[in-house]
């Protein structure tokens, strides 16, 4: 088998690969040493009103499919996928810098979701509702909205096209997708196999590019219905005054400041590499990152010691070393993270592990797994989402400061909670202002379908399951009344 090739410096609008009309290419870089892997077409608004225009050609004639055959070509993408599982574990890893197995996990996942939005396809429902009396009919019609724009950051592009592009499609939209200029080649490679799936011309469309060219000139756009956008919580906001001038509906899914909550009784065998993977998984540049940790203060001392040991033993390399992290994605995203680590012993903080470059050869944007203690509410460090490999330790005495804790952050991302009291874990599970909660493991790890939901600052979002399904349709409600005859 030949290897999956992505056209250089093409965006793929209505089902061929074409440079960008006005503005010529970008470089993609690779985070481990700087060298470009490929360009990418710079596209601007010329080419998102291709793109547009496209989707809004094929938008009746897909819509119209029977959602049987439209969960047979998604079938058909998954299989292609399964088949380039290799294929696309490289490009995402070698893009975004992350180790090849977690490139190869991100692309079977992204695999997984297709195969299921396939499979749900034809299982989408509405509802027959309860009448006044026997003489009326009334029920509800699942339909899709049209042509969706998909805008998406560069941490886990394959894993998030698929999470996005699958279920718009299945519902019988069509999609404009956006991906990020930094690492826009997972998403390019999957949407060419989707594109030898079978999946019409228009139906899918890519167009790379800057945010500040082809983001906005998609999220802005008069022809699309639907907004679906992750990114950053800034980025989130601009998009959502975009959504309003248009009036169309928009789905955040933004930032995160996850806390994982250790209590005494934890079985921190478990507990204490999951924290550390919880950041340093991405070199931490997940949105569902746990980045703080909040300690039990009778075990504080132990679960610190041993995080730092935990977090020192991590071993750094570049993608194709396949160890346990890699670089970060950019020369900006390493300033960035560095920049917080500069200003926390300024605001008090105390760095136990880490705390700047890693020593690593070559000219990667390394940073060093960094733990940081004697943090308080008030630090940016606990405040604002740094997205890089770096924890900090605050510490609680019971049920009711941990809850407070948890809380105390605009973010709503994700909850982890390590206990061995199933009340304990269920009432700071009800109190904890999070879309996610998970108990005894980061993250959904076992569960199938697990809804991605956000709170507060991280957005509003159903995605994950089959309620993603939902968030691509609208729902038609119709009356009738039964005539006598
Ligand atoms: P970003 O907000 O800078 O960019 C996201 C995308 O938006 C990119 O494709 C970018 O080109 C585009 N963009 C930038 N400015 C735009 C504008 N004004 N209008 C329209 N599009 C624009 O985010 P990033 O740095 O690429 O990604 C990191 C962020 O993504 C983090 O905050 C992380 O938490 C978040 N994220 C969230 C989730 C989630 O599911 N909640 C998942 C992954 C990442």
């Amino acid at each position: 088998m030949s290897a999956l090739d992505i056209p250089v410096a093409r965006q793929l609008i209505d089902g061929a690969w074409v440079p960008a009309r006005d503005q010529g290419e970008l470089p993609v870089l690779d985070p481990a040493n700087s060298k470009v892997i490929q360009q990418i077409a710079r596209g601007g608004q010329a080419d998102v009103d291709a793109a547009v225009a496209a989707a809004r050609r094929a938008f009746p004639g897909w819509a119209a499919t029977s959602p049987s055959e439209r969960g047979a070509l998604l079938g058909r993408w998954a299989a292609l996928v399964l088949e380039r599982v290799e294929d696309l574990a490289r490009y995402e890893a070698r893009d975004v810098g992350k180790p090849l197995s977690g490139g190869r996990l991100n692309a079977y996942i992204a695999q997984g979701i297709i195969a299921y939005f396939a499979g749900a396809a034809d299982k989408l429902t509405g509802v027959t509702l309860p009448t006044r009396s026997p003489d009326y009919l009334g029920f509800t019609i699942p339909e899709p909205f049209g042509v969706c724009a998909v805008t998406l950051p560069w941490n886990v592009p394959t894993l998030l096209s698929a999470a996005n592009v699958a279920p718009a499609l299945a519902a019988g939209n069509t999609v404009v997708l956006k991906p990020s200029e930094v690492a826009p080649l997972g998403p390019l490679a999957l949407a060419e196999l989707a594109r030898e799936a079978g999946i019409p011309p228009g139906v899918f469309n890519v167009v790379t590019g800057l945010g500040a060219e082809a983001g906005v000139a998609l999220t802005s756009h008069p022809g699309i219905d639907h907004i679906s956008f992750v990114g950053s919580t800034a980025t989130g906001r601009a998009v959502m005054r975009a959504a309003a001038d248009n009036l169309v509906p928009v789905k955040l899914e933004l930032g995160g400041k996850s806390p994982n909550v250790v209590f005494a009784d934890a079985d921190l065998d478990v507990a204490i590499p999951a924290i550390v993977g919880s950041i340093t998984e991405n070199a931490g540049q997940n949105c569902y990152a746990g980045s703080r940790l909040l300690v039990e203060e009778s075990i504080r001392a132990e679960v610190t010691e041993r995080v730092v040991a935990g977090m020192q033993a991590v071993r750094l390399g570049t993608w194709d070393q396949d160890l346990d992290m890699g670089p970060l994605v950019s020369r900006e995203q390493r300033e960035r993270v560095l920049g917080f680590l500069e200003g926390a012993p300024g605001e008090g903080a105390r760095v136990v592990a880490g705390g700047a470059e890693a020593e690593v050869p070559d000219e990667g944007w390394f940073v060093a797994p960094t733990v940081l203690d004697g943090v308080d509410r008030g630090m940016r460090v606990v405040r604002e989402e740094i997205f890089g490999p770096v924890l900090a330790i605050q510490g609680f005495s019971g049920t009711a400061q941990a809850v407070e804790l948890m809380n105390d952050t605009d973010f709503g991302l994700l909850a982890c909670i390590w206990t061995d009291d199933v009340s304990r874990a269920l009432h700071a599970a009800k109190q904890v202002r999070s879309g996610q909660v998970a108990v005894n493991q980061f993250h959904d790890a076992g569960v199938i379908g697990f809804p991605f939901n956000m709170q507060k600052d991280s957005g509003f979002s159903a995605g994950g399951g089959y309620a993603a399904l939902r968030e691509y349709t609208q729902e038609k409600a119709v009356a009738v009344r039964l005539l006598a005859r």
